[in-house]
This record gives structure tokens, C-alpha cells and sequence, in this order.
């Protein structure tokens, strides 16, 4: 008999109204998140780990303009992508993060060969690349990056003096567009990955929680596989994707109330919005959110589809 297996991915949570979405756009968006949660459930399907598929999934996100990570990355106050990613495995607690890398063009990628190749688990900046290139991967010129629409986003934040999106221009102007994926394969392996541009007009080097194990990240066989999205202020102080994992080992919660408990309690009264996925041991998943919408598509035990975009679908 095979063993349960499961998948879900997430393109960012946040104020996603239905007026402001043309339906050209949530086309596109629907398609990239199916594309990638097939991507990483054929994976599964053939046996394979459960970080290859979220590596894969991510991946197909990364590389289309509709969310914040690779391609579609939001700009730095100097008008480039530092991007932040991490994954980890859950059989023996392996985790890999990169952060502030301008010239990878899929940093998930990286992340993973920070876990197998180096003897660490984050690097940073110029030397993230330097093992990067080390490795053989290509320099990719921050052209590539470059979309008319991140870089007006990026004036009018300046032009407000802000460093978070909060007012809208586009749909997803307050929207934090982070990429993530979560499985259980059929070996009983658990994996997380989330994949970031970060926030727009950031400045100082400044570091968001998709790096961050325990934060953005979480993976542990048995237990659970959590990848956030939202402001990572909040989700560094808050250690969300590790809070919902240990609400389930020590007090034994299943995964919707521990992932409700985390989102929709004192996350959210701090003021941060935003939401996870999950899986649990059995293969379970889930969706929390305390914004309006986030993009998200899973494939269950059963071989179920399923591709949403607003809360209250
Ligand atoms: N969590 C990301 C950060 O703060 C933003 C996002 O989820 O889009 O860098």
C-alpha cells in the first residue's frame, strides 16, 4: 500500500480585494499556482523527497513575475532585488537560508545547497553568492529582476516615505507576496520552503523572516512542515512557523488549531497580518490567514485540487 502524500503552496497573503482583480490577472495567477503545486505533487507522486518537491514548486513561482520572489521580486530602496530564502527537511532537522542575495535567480536553490553542501545554515549577501558561483551557478544581472510594475510600486513607496506596501495601486499593493510550499512524501519525510523578494523600499540590509528557521520555515517528520507569509517583523518576533510546531508536539494540537491559535491570536493583535501553510504528519493540510486573501493551491491525501485566492472561498 502507498503511504499518504501531500502538498501545498502559498504566492503571499493580504488585502486581496475582488474589485480591484481583473480577471486577465487572476488567470495568470491561477494558472502559476497550479502549474506549481502539480510541479511538486508529480514529484511526490513518483516517489521522490519531500524537499525536491517544494524546491520545484517554488521554484515555478520564482520564476514568474506575478509574485514577490525571483523574477517578480519587489525593489530596495536603491532600486535593486535583495532576495531571502530558505527550505528544511524534517527527518533529521537539515535546514539551508540565504538572505540578501541580488544575482541568483532562484535563491531556493541555493538555500538547498547551503543545507547539502556547506556546513551551515544561513549565509548572507556577498558570500551567499561567492559559495553561489563557487558551485557553478550563473551571475544573473539584476535586469533580469527588473518589472515596470515593481519599480512604480517602489516610487510611490518612496514618494510616501514608507518601506512596507500599505496603500493600494495595484491589487496586491498590500499584499506581501512571499512564495512558500510545504509536503509530506511517501516516505513519512516533512518539508518547508519559502522564497522572497521581501518588502519594498527596504533599506539597510534589512532581513525579513522567509530566512528565518522558526519563522518563516519549519519542518519536522511526525510533527508538521509550516511556510509563512506577511509583515516578517511580526513573524521574527512571534517564531511563527516553530510556535505552530511546537503547539503540536507539546501540547499535542492538531494542525488547524495550532495554525488558527498562531494567525489568528496574538500575531494578529501585534498587527501582524498574514498567513501559513501546513502539513501535518498524515499529510493533512492547511490554510490560515488573518488578511483578506492568499494566494495558495494544495493537492491532498486523496489527490484532491484545490486553487484559491480570498479568504472566505
Ligand atoms: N515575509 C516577507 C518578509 O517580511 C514578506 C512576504 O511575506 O511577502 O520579508
Amino acid at each position: 500500500m502507498t503511504q499518504p502524500f501531500s502538498i501545498a503552496i502559498h504566492g503571499g497573503a493580504g488585502t486581496i480585494l475582488r474589485e480591484q482583480m481583473s480577471e486577465e490577472l487572476k488567470a495568470s495567477i491561477l494558472a502559476d499556482l497550479e502549474a506549481s503545486v502539480r510541479a511538486g505533487h508529480k514529484i511526490l507522486l513518483e516517489s521522490g523527497d519531500a524537499l525536491e518537491a517544494v524546491v520545484s514548486a517554488v521554484k515555478v513561482l520564482e520564476d514568474s513575475a506575478n509574485f514577490n520572489a525571483g523574477k517578480g521580486s519587489v525593489l530596495t530602496n536603491k532600486e535593486m532585488v535583495e532576495m531571502d530564502a530558505s527550505v528544511m527537511h524534517g527527518k533529521e532537522l537539515n535546514a539551508g537560508a540565504v538572505a540578501g542575495v541580488r544575482h541568483i535567480r532562484n535563491p531556493i536553490e541555493l538555500a538547498r545547497d547551503v543545507m547539502d553542501k556547506s556546513n551551515h545554515v544561513l549565509l548572507i549577501g556577498e558570500g551567499a553568492e561567492e559559495f553561489a558561483f563557487e558551485l557553478g551557478y550563473e551571475y544573473t544581472e539584476q535586469d533580469y529582476f527588473f518589472t515596470e510594475r515593481r519599480y512604480e510600486q517602489l516610487l510611490s513607496m518612496k514618494e510616501k516615505g514608507l518601506f512596507a506596501l500599505s496603500e493600494s495601486k495595484y491589487p496586491d499593493d498590500k499584499k506581501y507576496g512571499t512564495v512558500g510550499a510545504v509536503a509530506l512524501d511517501q516516505h513519512g519525510n516533512l518539508a518547508a520552503a519559502t522564497s522572497t523578494g521581501g518588502v519594498t523600499n527596504k533599506k539597510y540590509g534589512r532581513v525579513g523572516d522567509s530566512s528565518i528557521i522558526g519563522a518563516g520555515t519549519y519542518a519536522e517528520n511526525g510533527n508538521v512542515a509550516v511556510s509563512t507569509t506577511g509583515m516578517g517583523e511580526y513573524f521574527i518576533r512571534k517564531t511563527v512557523a516553530g510556535d505552530v510546531a511546537a503547539r503540536m508536539r507539546y501540547l499535542k494540537e492538531d494542525v488547524h488549531t495550532a495554525s488558527e491559535t498562531v494567525i489568528q491570536g496574538e500575531l494578529k493583535e501585534m498587527g501582524g497580518e498574514g498567513g501559513l501553510i501546513a502539513v501535518d504528519g498524515q499529510g493533512k493540510l492547511h490554510f490560515a490567514m488573518n488578511s483578506s486573501g492568499m494566494y495558495r493551491a494544495g493537492i491532498d491525501v486523496n489527490g484532491n485540487l484545490s486553487v484559491k485566492i480570498y479568504a472566505d472561498e
